[in-house]
């Protein structure tokens, strides 16, 4: 809500005689010093990867999506939610966008050797400003290439509203980078402007399930539809599917019920420090 109302301002603050409005002067107070803040907290290294675990049926553990917190020093953990829409608006989500790849594939370099966690994936989310820039596929195979990372193991996660640019440009993206064998999953499913025509023509590998339709699986027969329908839609494009926000057992025996065995969600575990993440996977093998 707080960052919409930056928006707004922002944008009815072009040409308009807004700074007379406290509560509007207020808010572009708020949103200037959030970006001073955010733009010192890259400097000050304030930022840090949770990982959240991604299961299959029988506790296989498949692997994690890596969740960007904001250390802040008075406001405590700060979720992306909170920021990740001013650093997009900033510009601030490339150099941002850049320390989450090399941390995430730099994780993988580390797990890949250690035998415990070596076939783990790991999900990367991506703003469309980060796809949209041109060397936007150097970046990555450059990260890669210094990390050490298998690029078998990296997951990017995609939303929707790419589909409102240059789709030509976005195929051609993923498809180099598909080439050196990393794979492409789209996040928040459902929810945006997804055309079937995109959908066929992308080189995808996964459908993400939102938690919005898992939220009322077993209450809203709507949400069982669209759920029957992405796994559907996922098995006839040949892609995997997983769910998020899976929070109960009844939830995730409807997904199976319906044909979708992977899933995350805080019945699994929450997002964790890279620590309580292995311990995490540690234990859920041991009573798998
Ligand atoms: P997302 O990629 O769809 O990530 C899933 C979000 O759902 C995460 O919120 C996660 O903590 C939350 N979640 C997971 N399981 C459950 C559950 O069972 N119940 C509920 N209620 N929530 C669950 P988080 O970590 O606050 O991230 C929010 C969004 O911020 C992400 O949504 C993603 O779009 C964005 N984000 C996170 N990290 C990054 C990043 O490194 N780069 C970019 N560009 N965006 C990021
Ligand atoms: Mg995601
Ligand atoms: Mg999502
Ligand atoms: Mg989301």
């Amino acid at each position: 809500q707080a960052d919409l109302a930056m928006y707004a301002a922002k944008e009815s603050g072009r040409n308009t005689l807004q700074f007379f409005d406290p509560t509007m002067q207020a808010t572009a107070l708020k949103r200037a010093t959030l970006e001073a803040e955010l733009i010192r907290a890259v400097d000050l290294a304030q930022f840090c990867l949770y990982y959240q675990i991604q299961v299959a049926d029988e506790g296989r553990v498949i692997g994690a999506e890596a969740l960007i917190r904001w250390q802040h020093s008075e406001r405590g953990l700060v979720p992306p939610g909170d920021f990740i829409p001013l650093a997009e608006d900033s510009g601030l989500i490339l150099p941002l966008g850049d320390w989450v790849l090399s941390t995430a594939c730099a994780q993988l370099a580390r797990w890949a050797r250690n035998p415990r966690f070596a076939e783990l994936t790991l999900a990367v989310n991506l703003s469309i400003k980060q796809v949209r820039e041109p060397d936007f596929v150097n970046k990555v195979t450059g990260i890669l290439a210094r990390t050490g990372a298998n690029p078998r193991r990296l997951k990017l996660e995609l939303t929707e509203s790419l589909f409102a640019g240059d789709i030509e440009d976005l195929i051609g993206k993923m498809h180099a980078l598909k080439a050196c064998g990393v794979s492409f999953s789209l996040d928040d499913f459902g929810t945006g402007y997804s055309s079937l025509s995109y959908l066929r023509q992308l080189p995808l590998d996964q459908l993400k399930i939102d938690q919005s339709f898992v939220r009322d699986l077993l209450i809203d027969p709507n949400d069982t539809a669209i759920a029957r329908t992405v796994v559907a839609l996922a098995d006839t494009l040949g892609l995997s599917v997983i769910a998020e926000g899976v929070e109960t057992r009844a939830q995730q025996d409807r997904l199976r019920q319906l044909g979708c065995f992977a899933y995350q969600g805080y019945l699994f575990g929450r997002p964790l420090p890279l620590a309580e993440f292995e311990a995490l996977v540690r234990q859920v093998r041991a009573t798998a």
